[in-house]
């Protein structure tokens, strides 16, 4: 499949989730068997070149990928969770969106000492979400130089703000 093909299978949807915004929608990207099977590979041969030991995907549709891209390459999953989800000591990170703020957290044991690991989500719009993950997971003693995306907006200078990062996208949305 080609990236135009793959840019097809994403929704846009207008005004969600509040007026004004164009929220890019993978549900119909992902029930498409031979589309995110695509991406996925992709996604995969990108973190399996950065010699990655380890995923790590944010909740909610970076799990989708993530675990999918984890279970490719024969390597373990870590969630980046939304706040008071997980049931062990966590250490947590709050980050500024554009309107507000938000917060992840995750299992400081879910990584060890050195080990690389490759971020996994949906999307990238500001790169803050991004930026958070990889703060927090080098807190717990992860290597993260790489994150692979489906969708970049780059309007929004998501890839730009990651910056010593490097950033594989499957579909580039203007
Ligand atoms: P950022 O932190 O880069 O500004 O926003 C990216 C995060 O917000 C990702 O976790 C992504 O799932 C979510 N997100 C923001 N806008 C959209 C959108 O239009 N579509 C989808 N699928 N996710 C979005």
């Amino acid at each position: 499949m080609t990236p135009d093909d793959l840019k097809a299978l994403v929704r846009t949807v207008p005004d969600f989730p509040a007026a004004g915004i164009q929220f890019r929608d993978i549900t119909t990207l992902i029930s498409h068997g031979e589309g995110f099977a695509a991406c996925v590979r992709h996604l995969a041969g990108f973190a399996r070149e950065g010699g990655a030991e380890a995923i790590a995907g944010m909740e909610a549709r970076g799990f989708i990928f993530g675990a999918a891209v984890a279970v490719e390459l024969g390597i373990g999953f870590v969630p980046v969770r939304k706040p008071g989800k997980l049931p062990v000591e966590v250490i947590g990170i709050d980050y500024a969106l554009e309107y507000g703020a938000d917060r992840l957290e995750m299992d400081p044991g879910a990584v060890t000492p050195g080990q690389r690991v490759v971020l996994v989500d949906d999307l990238i719009a500001t790169g803050g979400t991004a930026c958070a993950a990889a703060s927090l997971l080098r807190r717990a003693g992860a290597v993260v130089d790489r994150a692979a995306f489906v969708v970049d907006l780059p309007d929004l200078g998501g890839a730009t703000r990651l910056g010593r990062l490097d950033v594989a996208v499957d579909v580039v949305m203007e």
